[in-house]
């Protein structure tokens, strides 16, 4: 909800990346169905859809020439090219969310977080962990969207992955997912706590 002190409030923009498996898609729309004016950024991708994903709604899947002309004509804000597939964000719907003070969460590779970092250094970053690596092999292997080729380098990746946890402002173990959901909603709001996001607040109280 916007809050009633600051009603040009902009929405947050939080960048959730940790390997493959963890649990980020699940966790994302656990969040947003029990938050309203959360959005889950959707993402360009060069991958085919699995069973079941929809266009627009997973993702929006395009070909590898698509995705370049749309980087060239500036109309990503980040990206990043992730076991064999380019995957970025399209600018102008984050962009109008935010300004309508919808939180975006944003499902991306380290790499992408990164560059979040550097050029929005408001967002936050939340890093998700699996409770073991022996638990991540299982809901990667257990969910079965990849080939036996595609796992082996995806758990690659999640060695370097969780290597760079430290990077992130914030880290969340997922190990129950309504525990999880807590969390992350604990730190949306406190983060809409920071007087940064509230500047001026005080006048306005006074004024009452
Ligand atoms: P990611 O988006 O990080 O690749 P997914 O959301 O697809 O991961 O989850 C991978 C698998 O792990 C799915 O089968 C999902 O149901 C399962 N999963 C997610 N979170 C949990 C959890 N907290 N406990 C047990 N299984 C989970
Ligand atoms: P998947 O193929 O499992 O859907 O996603 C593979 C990886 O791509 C995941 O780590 C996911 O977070 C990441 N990803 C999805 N969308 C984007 C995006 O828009 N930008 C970046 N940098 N990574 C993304």
């Amino acid at each position: 909800m916007i809050s009633p002190f600051s009603p040009l409030r902009k929405g947050l923009v939080m960048c959730v990346s940790g390997p493959s498996g963890v649990g980020k898609g699940t966790v994302i729309s656990a969040v947003l169905s029990r938050k309203t004016a959360v959005a889950h950024s959707i993402s360009i991708t060069t991958r085919s859809p699995r069973p079941g994903e929809q266009e627009g709604v997973s993702y929006y899947f395009r070909s590898k020439a698509e995705f370049e002309q749309m980087l060239a004509q500036g109309d990503i804000l980040e990206h990043d090219f992730y076991c064999d597939h380019y995957y970025g964000t399209p600018r102008q719907p984050l962009i109008e969310k935010v300004s309508q003070g919808i939180d975006v969460l944003m499902d991306i590779t380290v790499p992408g977080s990164m560059t979040v970092m550097k050029n929005y250094p408001e967002a936050i970053t939340l890093f998700l962990l699996p409770p073991s690596f022996s638990e991540l092999e299982r809901r990667l292997r257990k969910r079965g969207t990849e080939c036996e080729t595609t796992v082996q380098k995806r758990l690659q990746k999640a060695w370097e992955e969780i290597n760079m946890a430290h990077h992130f402002k914030y880290v969340v173990v997922n190990d129950h997912l309504e525990q999880t959901v807590d969390r992350i909603l604990a730190v949306v709001e406190a983060e809409h706590c920071r007087y940064v996001r509230q500047s001026g607040i005080e006048s306005i109280v006074l004024s009452k």
